[in-house]
């Protein structure tokens, strides 16, 4: 079938649940795709954020080969090697205890509230005063199912579901004075994005995670931090919650006494490299409340999206794919700063990694950057209606960044609004 007939095909067949853009994509390599008529695209998106070494990677490719002949799926009521492996690579590198893995970002997400709840009640059980409440943060964005989108901040995601899962009190962001009114013994877990994804790309300040963190520890409510999209290696650590130090110290990988300990995080998008995974990782301590049966799911951590995620992990070090998240970043947020200084329609840039954003003054601006773009054959998108975002693989280079920059650079300045002397008088911008 061609675009237009597959379009015909969705919009009768569908439900109308994506607003997508009108290209149809066939084949990808590297940093880009292709699309049915030849037209090569640099994705600087990845599949939100998911296709962490680009497009037909040898690693991914081969793992997927060599474990489709093996065993695809097996259920877990039985042992495969994927998931200790697995296990056994996450935990080293977040500094958490035990895993349980599953299919999708808020499936991830799901499980972790469970586990709260049912480590709330197990401490419950052992004299303590703890309650079920959930305290997230506005602007927050962890996923689509009833748990995940309880504890999701935008009211469109959540209104039309009415009534969601009651429990959810939700703080504003970055607000400590609001974290500490908000907190009690009646709450179970505070929950957190290091750097919100879908709501800005916005990072926590160090004081307000510190803040969460010593709340919930004075009361043994947990904190939660959900690393679905920042996660994997994007920022250029393991974790975004890696950057943060306990007390303001610059934390450092190398020591896991530095940097701020989640109780559990929540792992998915890149995990597996464009296969459906997620994880729940925990400590010890809150590993207690589960019991076989509790939880469960049947796709869940299987032979062949467990091999490729191992792969994924060691192609990460092999290539030394942090690093380059980090200097890759580094020059394409500062790119991105050099751009804000000559185009007065970017009032922020901000980000870690290659998890970056440029905010413009106006939505309508915004959109329309992004399908400037998509005619210049570059991928970003636009979230939290202002803001530009670039989620590229962590094996992008610097010209690509170069090549994203110029394109955005023209599109500003086609675009520049023309009374620019009246519209940009207000003192809001942050670069
Ligand atoms: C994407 C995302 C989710 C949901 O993941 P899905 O795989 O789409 O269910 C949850 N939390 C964060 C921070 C995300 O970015």
């Amino acid at each position: 079938m061609k675009l237009e007939e597959i379009r015909a095909a969705e919009a009768r067949l569908l439900l109308s649940t994506y607003d997508r853009s009108p290209v149809l994509f066939v084949d990808g390599d590297g940093v880009h795709v292709m699309s049915e008529n030849g037209a090569k695209y640099l994705d600087l998106l990845s599949g939100i954020g998911v296709n962490a070494l680009g497009y037909n990677h040898p690693a991914i490719v081969e793992t997927i080969a060599r474990q489709s002949r093996a065993l695809i799926h097996i259920s877990n009521l039985y042992y495969h090697d994927g998931q200790a492996e697995l296990a056994l690579r996450l935990t080293e590198r977040t500094g958490l205890d035990r895993a349980f893995f599953c299919n999708s970002g808020t499936e991830a997400w799901e499980g972790a509230l469970k586990l709260a709840r049912a480590y709330a009640g197990l401490r419950r059980s052992e004299g303590a005063p703890i309650g079920t409440k959930f305290l997230a943060l506005e602007q927050s964005f962890h996923g689509r199912t009833f748990g995940a989108v309880s504890t999701t901040h935008k009211e469109k995601y959540r209104e039309p579901f009415a009534p969601v899962v009651p429990g959810v009190e939700f703080v504003r962001f970055n607000d400590v004075a609001d974290l500490r009114a908000r907190f009690s013994s009646e709450v179970c877990a505070i929950l957190v994005e290091a750097i919100q994804g879908e709501g800005g790309v916005r990072p926590l300040t160090q004081e307000f995670f510190a803040e969460a963190r010593h709340l919930a520890s004075s009361t043994g409510a947990l904190l939660i931090v959900d690393e679905i999209q920042a996660g994997m290696g994007r920022t250029g650590k393991w974790c975004a919650y890696q950057h943060y130090g306990i007390s303001g110290a610059p934390a450092d990988r190398s020591s896991s006494v530095g940097w701020i300990h989640p109780d559990i995080t929540t792992l998915a998008k890149p995990l597996a490299g464009g296969l459906p995974l997620g994880a729940v990782l925990c400590t010890e301590e809150v590993a207690r409340a589960i019991h076989a049966g509790m939880h469960g799911t049947t796709f869940g951590g299987g032979p062949l999206a467990c091999a490729v995620a191992i792969a994924v992990i060691d192609t990460i070090e092999k290539e030394g794919l942090l690093q380059n998240a980090t200097e890759v970043g580094a020059y394409f947020q500062d790119r991105l700063r050099g751009l804000a200084r000559r185009h007065e329609a970017i009032i922020d840039v901000r980000g870690k990694g290659l998890m970056l954003a440029a905010e413009l003054d106006s939505a309508e601006l915004a959109k329309r950057a992004v399908a400037e773009m998509f005619k210049r054959r570059i991928l970003i998108n636009c979230t939290s209606d202002t803001v530009l975002r670039f989620l590229p693989p962590f094996i992008v280079q610097r010209a690509h960044v170069d090549t994203a920059i110029a394109a955005l650079d023209e599109v500003l300045t086609e675009n520049a609004g023309a009374p620019s002397e009246s519209s940009s008088a207000g003192g809001h911008r942050h670069v």
